[in-house]
């Protein structure tokens, strides 16, 4: 068995212990480690609504629900990872570029280890730093579900926000845009060339919502594994891509979404993919009156580490 595991919830209730990601052991070293699960509670890079910060403690009250078998990949996947709960990073509320170094150095030495980084955030704006931490296997395939590009250039000319996060991160080297993909493009626009730039200028794919809807899931999940292949790849899942009926607690929420079941279909299809990390971003816990988000984020996450097992699993 791997060194580190769940407490069962066989034996201890789901609501007792410490809040730790899928009531796993807070551990501070890599040693034995397979995946570490890290909280970004980051929300200094948004336009609109704050309160991210409490993103990751929610996800992970959520995710005292999750079972130890994922019955769609026929996997358990805590037989095959040893997975930790690493913390929260020590983000600096205020200011972007400190916070983005603690993040780096919080996650850089996950990545250099061999250990795979889930961070539950936080705003998207992490996924910049969590980008440059994965520098040593990088450019990496970009996976990013987001109703929104995240492509723009600058905000109230600050140009490092949540939503200039996948500009910076082509800019800096560390996307393999010819590998990389943005899924479930939707809402209004500031103009057409929103969308058109990113095949134009910045060389990504991308599948709207609309798209994505008249595809199965399957379908979908086949489009991104094509535009993958063997790289090195990474999935961002902003919450909102989801529909704002499913998933109300987030930032910039974008209705006529995805639905809950169909994010999950599609991600946990995205199999035999070499995935050096993970993100899911965008959780604001004050705008989630039932704590439907956070269950949805933590079950996004278990597809994510599933995934990670299931290729361990069929590779051995
Ligand atoms: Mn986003
Ligand atoms: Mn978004």
């Amino acid at each position: 068995m791997p060194r580190y595991v769940p407490a069962s919830s066989m034996e201890s209730p789901r609501f007792t212990g410490p809040s730790t990601f899928a009531r796993l052991p807070y551990v501070q070293t890599l040693e034995d480690v397979d995946l570490a699960v890290v909280g970004v509670p980051f929300d200094t890079g948004v336009t609109y609504r704050v309160g991210g910060r409490f993103g990751p403690n929610a996800v992970r009250a959520a995710s005292v629900m999750l079972r130890p078998y994922n019955p769609n990949l026929e996997v358990a996947p805590f037989e095959l990872l040893s997975c930790v709960d690493a913390g929260d990073v020590a983000i600096v509320p205020g200011y972007t570029q400190r916070s983005y170094t603690a993040i780096e150095h919080h996650v850089a030495p996950i990545v250099e280890a061999g250990v795979v980084p889930l961070l539950i955030g936080g705003d998207h704006a992490c996924t910049l730093p969590h980008l440059r931490a994965t520098r040593s296997r990088g450019p990496v395939a970009v996976i990013d579900f987001d109703s929104h590009t995240d492509a723009w250039d600058s905000y109230f000319d600050e140009r490092y926000n949540h939503g200039t996060w996948m500009r910076r991160a082509i800019e800096e080297g560390l996307v393999d845009t010819a590998h990389s993909i943005e899924v479930g493009l939707r809402g209004s626009l500031y103009g057409a060339a929103d969308w058109t730039s990113l095949t134009d200028e910045l060389g990504l794919a991308y599948l709207t919502t609309e798209q994505v809807l008249a595809m199965t899931a399957e379908q979908v999940a086949g489009a991104i594994r094509a535009r993958v292949g063997d790289r090195p790849a990474f999935i961002s899942f902003d919450i909102d891509v989801v529909d704002p009926a499913f998933a109300p607690g987030t930032g910039t929420p974008e209705p006529g979404g995805l639905s809950s079941h169909e994010a999950l279909a599609i991600v946990r299809r995205l199999t035999g993919i070499d995935f050096v990390g993970f993100d899911v971003v965008e959780v604001i816990p004050a705008y989630d009156p039932a704590g439907q988000t956070a269950f949805l984020a933590a079950n996004l996450a278990y597809e994510m580490l599933s995934l990670v097992a299931l290729r361990r699993r069929d590779r051995s």
